[in-house]
């Protein structure tokens, strides 16, 4: 069975979805690391406080009237806020086309949505929230499940897929996380922040040896946990692969703008990018390039 809507519809409205979504991100994007309700208070400049206003606040459009500025003192408006909407927006529409009218399409576009913003988090703060990588975690080993079901495939199967698949995803990067951070002390490499000035190293009887990682942290861990569980196994491994590919060279092109190696660097965008490649790519796609 499928969503019955006009099918010439169906891009237009997932594009307006995306849309609205990508502008709802924004506020995600930039209230939830500080720990602000996305909800309260409404929407403001930053600047002269000035609230902003409905007809002011339409993704995309709103931003080229308003010349990317604001009404009320005319600081600039990052231009990130409209690429989040149009990137959310075209996203969306992408998925509404591999996936069709079928409720796959709704998932993966939350899914879509989720690793959006645990990617531009994780450029600004160096954080992965909880609230999404586990939080997406625990919706996924229930939504797969249930669309599963729906679609005749069983719900046991379901969830299976996506327990093997969160466990895959969590397990592989977390052996990578923790043998990097084994093999770095034991070769008398040291770290600005791990342990903190002055600290000993963690010991194998205390919960940080096995979940402090110096590089990659645990919020990785678990954004992977999270897409394993609705891309299954091949699919996160795919994402692991891409984005250790997608890493380098993001990784590059930050030390060659920045001039400096070893700069904090969150993996999430990569990971995101490797997550959202392989919605449209064949399955170990990367593999068959090489
Ligand atoms: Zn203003």
């Amino acid at each position: 069975m499928t969503i019955e809507i006009a099918s010439g519809a169906v891009l237009p409205i997932a594009l307006c979805l995306g849309l609205l979504v990508g502008s709802f991100l924004n506020v995600v994007i930039h209230r939830v690391p500080l720990g602000i309700s996305v909800a309260f208070p409404p929407s403001h400049c930053p600047n002269c406080e000035m609230p902003i206003k409905p007809w002011d606040n339409i993704p995309v459009l709103s931003y080229l009237v308003l010349r990317g500025r604001c009404r009320g003192c005319s600081t600039p408006i990052s231009l990130r806020y409209p690429a989040v909407e149009l990137v959310t927006g075209l996203l969306f529409m992408a998925i509404a086309w591999r996936f069709g009218q079928t409720w796959w399409t709704a998932l993966h576009c939350v899914f879509a949505a989720a690793l959006i913003a645990a990617a531009m988090i994780d450029f600004d703060h160096q954080i992965i929230p909880d609230g999404i990588s586990l939080g997406g975690l625990a919706l996924a080993m229930v939504v797969v499940p249930l669309t599963s079901a729906y679609y005749g495939t069983g719900w046991v199967d379901g969830l299976i897929r996506s327990a093997i698949g969160a466990s895959i995803g969590a397990g592989v990067l977390w052996l990578v996380a923790f043998l990097h951070a084994r093999i770095s002390v034991a070769m008398g490499r040291e770290f600005d922040h791990w342990p903190g000035v002055g600290e000993s190293l963690p010991r194998p009887m205390e919960a940080d040896y096995w979940l402090w990682f110096p590089g990659l942290g645990l919020g990785d861990v678990k954004l992977l946990g999270m897409i394993g569980a609705v891309v299954g196994v091949v699919g996160v491994l795919d994402t692991i692969l891409a984005s250790s590919v997608i890493g380098l060279v993001l990784g590059g092109a930050q030390a060659l703008s920045k001039g400096a190696l070893g700069e904090p660097f969150g993996f999430a965008p990569s990971i995101a990018l490797g997550a959202i490649a392989g919605l449209f790519l064949p399955p170990l796609w990367l593999l068959t390039i090489f």
